[in-house]
This record gives C-alpha cells, sequence and structure tokens, in this order.
C-alpha cells in the first residue's frame, strides 16, 4: 500500500503512547426487543466504566446507552488520529466486536447504516476540511486502498476483477481464477514499512472521490458474500487513506535561499473486524446452532499479539509476538506495539441474550489498553 516512487521513509522517535480503547454500545434493535430482552450493561455516571453483572471494566471512552453520546466519538477518538496524519503519524482505527454488535455502522463501511455519521465518512471530511485549509501551503497526494480478508485470502474490494474474488456455488466457497492476475501479497520492505503488493490504490482528489471509493468497496464486500452465511461478518475490512505532504519551506521572499521540501507521508487503516462470537447464532426466527466452533485465525492472532504484547512481564522478556501467525496481523503489525497511533472500538449489544458475547469483547478489549506503541513521524 506504499505509494509507487514515494521517497525512503526515515523516522524519528517521538512518543510512546497506550492503544487507546472506547466501548460503544448501541442500543436494543428490533429481533431484541420483539424478544422482550433486558439491558443488562450499565455505565457508571460521569465514568468511562461499564458493568455487566459482577464484572466492572474501565476503559478510555464509553459512548452510547447512558454513557457519553456517541456524536463525540468522532471527536474524542478519531479527530485526534486524523490530525495525527498531518504531521506524519500513522494511525488505525479497529472495531472489534460480535456479530451484530454494531461495527460496520460505527465504521460506516457498510452501504446504507452509518454511511453518513460512520466514523470513516467523518474522517474523511475532517481530512479535506483541513486539506483545504492548508492547500496553499503543501501539496498533497492522497490514495485509497480497500481490501478484505476472507479466509486468510486478501481481496481487492476497489477492482471488480480481482483474481482473489469469492464466489458462491451451491453455498459453497469458491475461486474465480482470472489468469495473469497473480494474488494480493503482504511485504515488507527495506525499511520495515508493510506493504500491499497488487492491491489496487486509487488516487484521489475530492471527497467525492473518495467517498466513491469507500461506496464501491463496500458494495463489493456485500454483493461478494452468501446469502446463506453472511461472510461479511466473517471478514476483515480495512479501508486505508494514505496522505503524503510536500511541504514547500521557502518563504519565496529571498531568492537566494535554497528550496528545501519537507515529505511526510501517514497511512489511517480503518477496520471493520470479522464478528468475534465464536459459535454463530443465525437466522431472524431466534433459531440456534452451532456452525462447529468456527474461530477466525485473524481473530485467534490478534488476541495472541494483544495478549503478549499487553502482559508487561512477557514484553521485559521479549516474548515472541506472533505477527506472522495471519494475514490480518501481519498487516496491522504497525498497528499494535508499533508505529501507529491506534485505538479499538469495541462494540456490544446491551441485551442479555448476549450477555456471554459481551462480556468476552469487554475482557478482549480491557486487553488491549495494555499495549504500548510507540508512533513515529514517517519522513
Ligand atoms: P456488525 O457490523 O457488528 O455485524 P451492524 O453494524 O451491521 O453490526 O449492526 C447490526 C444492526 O444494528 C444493524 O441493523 C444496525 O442498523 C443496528 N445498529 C448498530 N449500531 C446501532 C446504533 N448505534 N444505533 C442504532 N442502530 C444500530
Ligand atoms: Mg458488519
Amino acid at each position: 500500500m506504499e505509494a509507487a516512487g514515494s521517497p525512503t521513509t526515515t523516522t524519528t522517535a517521538t512518543e510512546d503512547c497506550c492503544v487507546k480503547v472506547a466501548v460503544h454500545i448501541r442500543p436494543l434493535i428490533g429481533d431484541e426487543k420483539l424478544q422482550a430482552c433486558q439491558d443488562c450493561v450499565s455505565v457508571v455516571p460521569g465514568k468511562p466504566q461499564v458493568q455487566l453483572g459482577t464484572h466492572s471494566f474501565t476503559f478510555d471512552h464509553v459512548y452510547g446507552s447512558t454513557g457519553t453520546p456517541s456524536s463525540f466519538m468522532f471527536d474524542e477518538c478519531v479527530s485526534p488520529l486524523v490530525d495525527g496524519l498531518f504531521q506524519g503519524y500513522n494511525a488505525t482505527v479497529l472495531a472489534y466486536g460480535q456479530t451484530g454488535s454494531g461495527k460496520t455502522y460505527t465504521m460506516g463501511s457498510g452501504c446504507k447504516d452509518g454511511s453518513q455519521t460512520g466514523l470513516i465518512p467523518q474522517a474523511m471530511n475532517a481530512l479535506f476540511n483541513k486539506i483545504e485549509s492548508l492547500k496553499h501551503q503543501i501539496e498533497f497526494q492522497l490514495h485509497v486502498s480497500f481490501i478484505e480478508i476472507l479466509k486468510e485470502e486478501v481481496r481487492d474490494l476497489l477492482d471488480p476483477n480481482s483474481s482473489n474474488k469469492s464466489e458462491t456455488t451451491n453455498g459453497q466457497q469458491g475461486k474465480v481464477n482470472i489468469p495473469g492476475k497473480p494474488p494480493i501479497q503482504i511485504r515488507e520492505n527495506s525499511n520495515g514499512v508493510i506493504t500491499l503488493a497488487g492491491s489496487t490504490e486509487c488516487s484521489v482528489q475530492t471527497l467525492k472521490e473518495m467517498a466513491d471509493c469507500l461506496e464501491q468497496g463496500s458494495l463489493s464486500r456485500a454483493t461478494g458474500s452468501t446469502n446463506m452465511n453472511n461472510q461479511s461478518s466473517r471478514s476483515h475490512a480495512i479501508f486505508t487513506i494514505t496522505v503524503e505532504q510536500i511541504r514547500k519551506t521557502n518563504s519565496g521572499d529571498n531568492i537566494n535561499e535554497p528550496m528545501s521540501d519537507e515529505y511526510l507521508c501517514a497511512k489511517l487503516h480503518l477496520v471493520d473486524l470479522a464478528g468475534s462470537e465464536r459459535a454463530k447464532r443465525t437466522g431472524s426466527d431466534g433459531m440456534r446452532f452451532k456452525e462447529g466452533v468456527h474461530i477466525n485465525r485473524g481473530l485467534l492472532a490478534l488476541g495472541n499479539v494483544i495478549s503478549a504484547l499487553g502482559d508487561e512481564k512477557k514484553r521485559k522478556e521479549g516474548a515472541h509476538v506472533p505477527y506472522r501467525d495471519s494475514k490480518l496481523t501481519r498487516l496491522l503489525q504497525d498497528s499494535l506495539g508499533g508505529n501507529s497511533r491506534t485505538v479499538m472500538i469495541a462494540c456490544v449489544s446491551p441485551a442479555d441474550i448476549n450477555a456471554e458475547e459481551t462480556l468476552n469483547t469487554l475482557k478482549y478489549a480491557n486487553r488491549a489498553r495494555n499495549i504500548q506503541n510507540k508512533p513515529v513521524v514517517n519522513r
């Protein structure tokens, strides 16, 4: 995903910061109301503290239910990351939670819900507002990519003819092989920067063009899903915005002053993770069935990376961090324990029927708060 021909990235250490974790509690929705579900998640007034039964967890922020209104989420969690892009800091927003907990709604990476109010559309707006105010001093180049990781295959959501496009035949997962189109590969360049080779990098000039990429990719994700098993719940969708800036440092007053350009490059990954549940409940009739115990390799590896990084003792002992165990963790290597400012939004349902999964989500997210990142300015 590194822009072709971009100058070598050199970095300067500037700060240490922990992964920030926010919880987004959505309201009870249709099915849950029909089943007369009770609200089992409560927020301690005035505190970012969530209670579920006898369990209590503190986060950086809590939104929804009776916590802070979710309209504050962008300003508190994502807006500082967008500002950081202009200083050359990479950033990542991860939406985690069980299927139906509101990840796609929160991110705004779906085709309908949250398409205006979601974090991605708001991030794009903020980005272009800032560019508008700086465009006289700085030259900008923007690229977006949008990929999906499904069963350890990377699918290019901006290339409708991708060889990795998933197709369903009789409910079975199949693949369309288009000769000549090599699969997308995750690579690490000599500077340790993770790149995606072979994915579409759209160069965009306007907010409309960027919004079109988001919409096109979201549609492609939706139509790649089967009806029987909604694959979007099993795939990770990663929308990445790359911001390159060249600042002209010559004031223009003195023609003898050498012209020196300052180059900065930063990426924002916006990630709608696969559903975190292990045994899936499907069907609007409330029927329960197990699909065997399906464990998503990316989420399993993500959990192992979080526990290796979040445990101070393990970290001091230099424990192995299993980034290479999945495509997701390989691609997001910098986002966890590396060169990125990272926010995880843990999405939960308040309904008592989801209490077990909600507790799992709160525990998982709580561990991520211990991760220390080392964001640096990418020159
Ligand atoms: P996920 O992506 O985690 O599977 P979705 O984002 O698709 O979940 O949300 C599941 C359902 O809940 C959708 O119908 C969505 O419209 C609704 N929903 C999610 N979050 C909210 C919210 N904050 N307010 C209102 N409805 C929501
Ligand atoms: Mg979703």
